[in-house]
């Protein structure tokens, strides 16, 4: 299950960390976060170096479907009730300032960048897409609302970003960590102050930035409380249409669309991670029934993760640990928030003003009903008497056919039929002899 991006492509490989080291900065996780951060803050001029637990990418920056857009579902009319005017348009301002950042650095890296219009449709609400529009006007971008898109739906129609774009995200990826000291194999078990162990050995920074997607370190941030991680599943048509723009369904939990030279790129079918979903049967249905030329020459998944408010956890980890912080939560729009995170905490540490912050703040209030909804999930799973269970926070695992895998419901650790950890936030394998627990 490659995803299309792996296949064309070699990213460049790096040795493990096999002394103690010392630091200005060290970057914990080589996914699109962590790279874009160290070479923002190399770019500075710190000495910056990434750790990370496999290959750089290995993670969801591989199985993405690398739009590069501001527009994240319709997440403006829900930020401006949520967060005031002023936060919800340093959410939309810093995500456009991302991308025009990326836009800037793929000048000199070929990554297929694009520029394409994004949209966002709705199969059934008018209502929503029109508080969408009202939202965009009052934070003065405003947009269209478009009644047709060339997709077999039937729609009411759908908000339109222009400018947007799409790219190959590893071959953007490979020439950013070309140049950073990077040490792969390299997980890092424990954090203290200004000090990171690993298993070879330790590295002694004055900051420590963790951008391991789900944060590992449970003691600080209640990031196991603020977030749960839901996944989707991508199909590669040959032979597809070529749909001129890049399409979401408003709902989160519907269709997404977008071309890579001649094929066709249909996402769906989320759920949370370790529920039971419909893997790739959906895509497969709706593929054969409207796009009945095309052949699927790819398919694979991937998880996200999914904040209380729609909006990435980027600043201090904990207000109680200076010096440590932590970029997640990107809700599935990692592209351009992995850049903006990238400014976000290098103007941290390097003492700049960055307008942007208080949107972004990992301390900021919780009150919000899904954290009811993690917690029921916590206790019902950490109850349930079953094996094998995660040793993330001790949750009992569920088998998921379709992949083949032992899920985790509560935080999203998955787990290979032979224990292998295949995510986290767990930080090793399992222990036991699962094989003899019924599936
Ligand atoms: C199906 C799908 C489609 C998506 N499509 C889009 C899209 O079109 N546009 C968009 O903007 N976003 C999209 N996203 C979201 C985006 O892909 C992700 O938000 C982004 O790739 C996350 O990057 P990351 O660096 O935070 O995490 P990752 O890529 O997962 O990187 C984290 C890294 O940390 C390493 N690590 C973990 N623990 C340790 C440790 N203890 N020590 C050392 N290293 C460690 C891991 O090995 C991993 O390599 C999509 C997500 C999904 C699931």
């Amino acid at each position: 299950m490659e995803s299309i991006w792996e296949k064309n492509i070699q990213l460049p490989t790096f040795e493990p960390l096999r002394r103690d080291i010392r630091t200005d900065v060290l970057v914990i996780g080589g996914g699109l976060a962590g790279l874009l951060c160290a070479h923002e803050l190399t770019r500075a001029g710190l000495r910056c170096i990434v750790a990370e637990a496999g290959h750089i990418c290995g993670g969801t920056t591989k199985n993405t479907t690398a739009k590069l857009t501001a527009q994240h579902g319709l997440v403006y009319h829900k930020l401006l009730k949520k967060f005031g005017l002023e936060r919800t348009r340093a959410y939309l301002e810093a995500n456009l300032a991302a991308l025009d950042r990326i836009r800037e650095l793929c000048q000199d890296i070929p990554c297929d960048f694009e520029e394409m219009s994004n949209y966002v449709y709705s199969l059934n609400n008018l209502k929503e897409l029109e508080q969408e529009l009202n939202a965009l006007n009052k934070l003065g971008h405003p947009t269209a609302l478009v009644k047709e898109i060339p997709l077999p739906l039937r729609t009411v129609g759908a908000i339109r970003f222009d400018c947007q774009a799409q790219f190959h995200p590893l071959k953007f990826a490979a020439a950013i960590a070309e140049s950073l000291p990077i040490f792969e194999h390299t997980r890092v078990l424990e954090v203290k102050v200004g000090q990171a162990v690993t298993e070879h050995g330790t590295i002694n920074a004055n900051h420590i930035v963790v951008a391991t997607h789900f944060p590992f370190l449970n003691k600080f941030g209640a990031y196991w409380l603020k977030m749960y991680q839901s996944r989707s599943y991508v199909l590669a048509l040959e032979n597809g249409p070529d749909l001129s723009g890049m399409y979401v369904d408003a709902s989160g939990t519907g269709l997404s669309f977008r071309n890579y030279g001649n094929l066709l790129l249909l996402g769906g079918g989320g759920h949370r991670t370790g529920k039971p979903g419909d893997g790739w049967s959906g895509l497969e249905d709706f593929a054969s029934h409207h796009y009945r030329h095309t052949r699927p020459v790819a398919c694979w998944a991937a998880q996200d993760c999914m904040t209380l408010d729609s909006a990435p956890y980027i600043g201090l980890y904990s207000p109680r640990l200076p010096r440590l912080y932590v970029i997640t939560g990107f809700n599935k729009w990692g592209m351009t928030s992995s850049m903006l995170a990238a400014t976000l905490v290098s103007d941290l540490i390097l003492d700049r003003d960055n307008p942007y912050l208080t949107a972004f703040s990992p301390s900021r209030s919780v009150f919000h009903p899904q954290l009811a909804v993690n917690a029921g999930e916590s206790v019902l799973h950490l109850l349930t008497p079953a094996r094998p269970r995660c040793p993330h926070m001790g949750c009992a695992l569920k088998y998921n056919p379709q992949e083949h895998s032992w899920d985790c419901p509560c935080h999203g650790s998955r787990f290979a039929d032979d224990g292998a950890l295949l995510d986290g936030p767990a930080t090793g394998g399992l222990v036991h002899d699962h094989s003899q627990h019924s599936r």
